[in-house]
């Protein structure tokens, strides 16, 4: 039996290093450390990627772009994101919210939420109102705390259509 409305959750991590950019929710934010990845490395994207696979039970990110395949070597996340977008489509569903958490120390990125909300919100054809996105730090603890990665972790809900 299925029902109308599917939840999905997606989790990621990078490793963050000197001399690499960082992009999170599709948005290059200016920072000393930029995230280690065999793609661009945006872990938002990543979690949202891996959510809306989730709720579509459709596997996860690792089987649709295994980085151990060169195609998608430093490959935009954004790209990714919209071959997602097309196979849940395919399948018949709309989003009906996303609540996305980051996790990080540093830098603060509350003045590029709203233009990561906007440039998910564009890719899943849905409103930014659909699209909320939070940030917090570890208080200095952990991988995130001690700057050397950042994490991501989405919900969010499909309905079908
Ligand atoms: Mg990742």
């Amino acid at each position: 039996m299925t029902t109308d409305i599917r939840i999905g959750t997606g989790f990621d991590v990078h490793r963050l290093a000197e001399g690499r950019k960082l992009l999170l929710g599709g948005v290059e934010i200016p920072s000393r450390k930029g995230t280690l990845a065999h793609s661009d490395g945006d872990v938002l994207l990543h979690a949202v990627i891996d959510a809306l696979l989730g709720a579509a039970a459709l596997g996860d990110i690792g089987l649709h772009f295994p980085d151990t395949d060169d195609n998608f070597k430093d490959i935009s996340s954004i790209f990714l994101l919209k071959k997602t977008w097309q196979l849940v489509k395919k399948n018949r569903f709309v989003l009906g919210n996303l609540d996305a958490t980051l996790i990080l120390e540093k830098p603060k990125i509350a003045p590029y939420i709203r233009q990561m909300r906007v440039a998910i919100a564009e890719i899943l054809e849905t409103e930014i109102e659909n699209v909320s996105i939070k940030a917090t730090t570890t208080e200095g603890l952990g991988f995130t705390g001690t700057g050397e990665g950042v994490a991501a972790q989405v919900v969010l809900l499909l309905a079908a259509i």
